[in-house]
């Protein structure tokens, strides 16, 4: 058969080679649904079939599918400006607007500089570099390994996929690094022991980094990374105080903190960044997804100036960069996207849409037989599973794949959540214009789907 008799889904099942796919499967069956367009909350697929995206795609799409204003910015800069590189001081205009916009919104964090990339894992690739070039520039050659936390999600490039605190994310690749070191999440459901309270669960956890740095030597430990709230790890807000009481034990050995915000940046927790949201003083930030809504692809580390005191201090050139950082087209969908979520006030209605997504998970799935607990900050929430209920839960066995298999049940009644990696948890992360009604129907799906597996569990 030629490519041209083929259809788009016998091309894919031939020739994409799928992330975080199983290829021979792939290759054999093609996937659930080929996606041709998209309008809100709304997908529709090759077969006419529509889907409830409960996700954003993943964790980006914030401003929802189509917006006119963000594809009108994007052909406007097409036709005027595609591409022009920022190398050797060259500059556009459109990433120069949007790092003032980015710097205006992180407000009293003390921020002062952007480096663009195109892709969460790149800039936290660019991190890494920062952090070790910092040191190199104070004189601390040794002082380069990064914490980070088991379930962490921090992308899939080699560093940033050492930073990610996911087995299954190093196995295939000989990692993590050797830089790179591992803590305890604020995991509520099965990291809190009996009693403790949310300070004691803080308390102990900032404890535990205390010990590890002191343990590996305070002078070998360069920055420590962490997402606001653990997304793809299984959507953990941390106990209250948690992060003071981090930034604590950071502060004490001069270990630099780096905000990872890609999900959560740009208004997924109620307020534009987590940081904000949390109480947390980064000396770097990442930020993709939510700049852009996912129109185009686009990342940044966002650098404090005391650290850019010290980057920009020895005079030679910054020997990083890549072809489509400060991409004009990018940046112009950025500018676009922000002016959308400025306008149409929608990171006050992420909180008014959490709360709604979070009290009727609640009602439908609270008291089911099969939850563990319900869960979320803002606009992402997760209900995880577990086999038995109540003061010590316990797991299932990890291959009954229960999340999975309510995910699919999800999608054959067209609604999209996804089943988080190492846990049986489905999350919820939809586009902060999602309406209450939508919503309803996606945990209305939710729970029929539950009820189906837990029939076929029984
Ligand atoms: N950091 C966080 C917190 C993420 O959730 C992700 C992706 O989901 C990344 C980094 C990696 O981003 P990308 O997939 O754009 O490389």
């Amino acid at each position: 058969m030629t490519a041209t008799t083929s259809t788009p889904g016998d091309l894919d099942r031939r020739r994409v080679f799928h992330p975080f796919s199983i290829p021979g499967a792939h290759e054999r069956d093609g996937g659930p649904a080929m996606i041709v367009s998209g309008s809100g909350s709304t997908l529709t697929a090759a077969d006419g079939r529509t889907y409830l995206d409960a996700m954003a795609g993943l964790w980006c799409v914030n401003v929802g599918y189509g917006h006119p204003k963000v594809a009108e910015a994007i052909h406007r800069q097409a036709v005027k400006l595609p591409y022009y590189h920022s190398f050797s001081s060259m500059a556009t205009d459109q990433p120069a607007l949007l790092a003032d916009k980015i710097i205006e919104l992180t407000g009293d964090l003390g921020m002062s500089k952007v480096f663009f990339g195109s892709s969460g894992s790149d800039a936290n690739d660019t991190q890494v570099k920062l952090v070790w070039h910092y040191n190199n520039l104070l004189g601390r050659p040794q002082k380069k390994k990064i914490i980070a936390r088991h379930r962490g999600y921090h992308g899939v490039t080699v560093a940033s996929a050492s930073l990610t605190g996911l087995p299954a994310m190093h196995a295939q690749f000989d990692l993590p690094l050797p830089q790179v070191r591992h803590v305890t999440p604020p995991y509520s459901l099965w990291e809190r022991r009996p009693g403790e309270d949310d300070a004691a669960f803080s308390a102990r956890l900032a404890a535990e980094l205390d010990a590890l740095i002191v343990a590996e030597g305070p002078d070998t430990v360069a920055a420590f990374i962490a997402e606001p709230v653990q997304a793809a790890g299984g959507v953990l807000p941390p106990p209250e105080g948690y992060f003071p009481a981090i930034q604590a034990v950071l502060r004490k050995h001069d270990v630099l903190m780096i905000a990872d915000e890609v999900v959560s940046g740009f208004g997924r927790l109620g307020g534009w960044f987590g940081s904000h949201v949390l109480g947390i003083e980064p000396d770097l930030m990442t930020i993709a997804k939510g700049v852009t809504s996912a129109y185009v692809p686009l990342s940044g580390v966002v650098v404090s100036e005391h650290v850019w005191k010290v980057l920009s201090g020895d005079g030679g050139v910054f020997q990083h960069g890549y072809t489509y950082s400060s991409h004009p087209l990018a940046a112009a969908a950025a500018l676009a996207n922000l002016e959308v979520v400025e306008e149409e006030g929608l990171v006050a209605q992420v909180s008014a849409r959490g709360d709604h997504l979070r009290a009727r998970l609640n009602e439908a799935l609270g008291d089911h037989p099969l939850v563990g607990e319900v869960r979320g900050l803002g606009l992402v929430a997760a209900v995880e599973f577990v086999a038995e209920r109540g003061e010590q839960p316990k797991r299932f066995d990890p291959s009954l794949a229960v999340a999975a298999r309510i995910t699919r049940a999800c999608l054959e009644r067209g609604m999209i959540t996804r089943a988080l990696p190492a846990a049986d948890t489905i999350s919820f992360s939809p586009p902060f214009t999602i309406a209450e009604q939508e919503i309803d129907q996606i945990v209305a799906i939710a729970r029929e789907a539950v009820d189906s597996v837990a029939d076929a569990l029984a």
